[in-house]
């Protein structure tokens, strides 16, 4: 990491005079660190906003205020957001980690920076929003993560934030304060689409800071969802997510809001969707019609195809047709096979009986690290019904996984039945298949004391 100075002005004013300088903006430091750390952001001077930002949700007569120092974790809970706009907190909910949402600010969350791994890549000489003028290494490269409306030959980069949907859908304003004084914009506004210049990301004037984000309380916002898509279910930005609201009465669709995310260099709005549901009978006809609207002038790049058979699908289920309960926590639920398990009429996988079963039980280690030095099996392999006992020397060979985690970049050592090394106790040493359970498990004893060890 570069070294910098932490400027730490008394008030909002001193700390816009200084960004305005060319120092940046530091709040809860989740994601600016992450990228000093990576030499991606390398700024000499820091202005920490952490104390200077107003922490609180309010309900006023313009609806939610959001300060911007509150915490993703804090606004998630809270009462008055619960109520007034269900899809912020459920986007919230899907970011991050409770550690995360815990540090980062709000105003942070929507100015973080793209997820695309060759911008976060110092080592990658190609990305015009690291090295304007420099190329784009993810268009031809690996892009599935990438967007399909919005880009140009510059920059096909989304932006990741789940809470900057939710807001563009229920048309948040943003409240700014700069040298020049303070001023409110629309959160669509705040992102730019980037036609030549990707390094461009929002339209903040130099010093600005975000103060506060206002969400108007109306019906739409208290009916919205918003549903998020990625590969793993937690701990992870959105390949596809959607943010969607929706006001119906007799029968049809009154108004509508939707914007999608992980799709655009900006956090989508999706009009077209919208025009096409407003006035027309709420049936799932109407709702499959909008949804296709959604990929009007998506370009896909290889990779990142599969978003634009996706977007439509995403659509539908998160608010169009049959609402779905986001959480079974805390709601009462009947366990639909418990009377059958306390009756004993519940049947388990081993009371059906299938023709000529083998089975098997797993000799462990007795101790926690040695070599096997040999075996003696001969009585075990001739006790009744004992049909094979595997170990490292006859079990089939497996391949190397090449790679376990960044931490283990070689791959893990530890493969059943591969070799003589024991690493931990009650490691996986033998398996002994027998024609009946009771004799696998009873010959499994005899092999473990037959196992001669040597302690290391
Ligand atoms: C492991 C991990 C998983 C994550 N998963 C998700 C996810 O699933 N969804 C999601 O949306 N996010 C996710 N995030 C991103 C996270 O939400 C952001 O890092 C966080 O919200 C940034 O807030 P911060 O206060 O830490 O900002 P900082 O890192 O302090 O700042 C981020 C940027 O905002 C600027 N800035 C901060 N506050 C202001 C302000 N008030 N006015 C002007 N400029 C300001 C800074 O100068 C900097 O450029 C994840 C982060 C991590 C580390
Ligand atoms: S998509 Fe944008 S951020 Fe990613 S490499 Fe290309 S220019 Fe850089």
């Amino acid at each position: 990491m570069q070294s910098f100075t932490l400027e730490r002005p008394s008030g909002l004013a001193e700390a816009s005079r200084l960004a305005a300088q060319g120092a940046e903006f530091i709040a809860g430091g989740t994601d600016m660190l992450q990228l000093m750390k990576e030499w991606v952001r390398t700024p000499g001077q820091l202005v920490d906003l952490d104390t200077l930002l107003d922490p609180h949700v309010e309900l006023g007569p313009q609806g939610l205020r959001i300060g911007a120092g509150a915490r993703m974790e804090a606004v998630a809970v809270h009462p008055q957001v619960t109520r007034i706009a269900p899809a912020i907190r459920e986007a919230l909910l899907e970011s991050a980690s409770p550690q995360v949402r815990n540090l980062a600010t709000m105003g942070g969350n929507l100015l973080q920076r793209t997820r695309c791994g060759y911008f976060r890549d110092v080592g990658v000489a190609e990305c015009n929003k690291r090295r304007p003028g420099s190329g784009c290494a993810a268009i031809g490269g690996e892009n599935r993560i990438h967007a399909v409306l919005g880009t140009s030959d510059q920059c096909i980069a989304t932006h990741p934030s789940d809470f900057a949907v939710a807001l563009v859908a229920l048309e948040a304003t943003l409240h700014l304060a700069g040298p020049n004084g303070e001023r409110r914009i629309p959160v669509e506004d705040l992102y730019r689409t980037w036609d030549t210049h990707p390094e461009q990301e929002t339209n903040l004037r130099p010093g600005e800071i975000i103060t506060a984000i206002e969400v108007p309380a109306t019906a739409l916002a208290r009916n919205s969802r918003y549903l998020k898509v990625r590969d793993r279910a937690a701990f992870e930005w959105a390949l596809l997510s959607a943010a969607v609201a929706l006001e119906v009465a007799d029968g049809t669709v009154r108004a509508a809001r939707v914007a999608m995310g992980g799709v655009g260099t900006r956090p989508w709005r999706m009009h077209a969707v919208e025009a096409a549901l407003i006035g027309k009978s709420a049936n799932s006809g109407t709702y499959a019609a909008a949804s296709a609207q959604a990929t009007d002038g998506a370009v896909p790049r290889g990779g990142n195809a599969y978003k634009i058979t996706l977007m439509p699908k995403v659509l539908a289920r998160a608010g169009f047709g049959r609402r779905r309960r986001m959480s079974l926590i805390g709601q009462p639920i009947t366990r639909v096979d418990g009377p059958a398990k306390v009756t004993g009429a519940a049947h388990y996988a081993a009371d059906f009986p299938a023709d000529r079963m083998a089975h098997a039980a797993v000799v462990q280690s007795t101790i926690a690290r040695g070599r096997i030095t040999g075996f003696d099996l001969t009585e075990a392999e001739r006790a009744p019904g004992v049909l094979k006992i595997l170990t490292y020397q006859n079990a089939p060979r497996l391949g190397k996984i090449p790679e376990i985690s960044p931490v283990d970049p070689a791959g893990t050592p530890d493969h059943p039945l591969q070799d003589d090394l024991v690493q931990h106790q009650n490691q996986h040493t033998g398996v002994v298949i027998a024609e009946t359970l009771e004799q696998a498990r009873w010959r499994r004893r005899a092999s473990a004391s037959l196992m001669r060890r040597r302690r290391r």
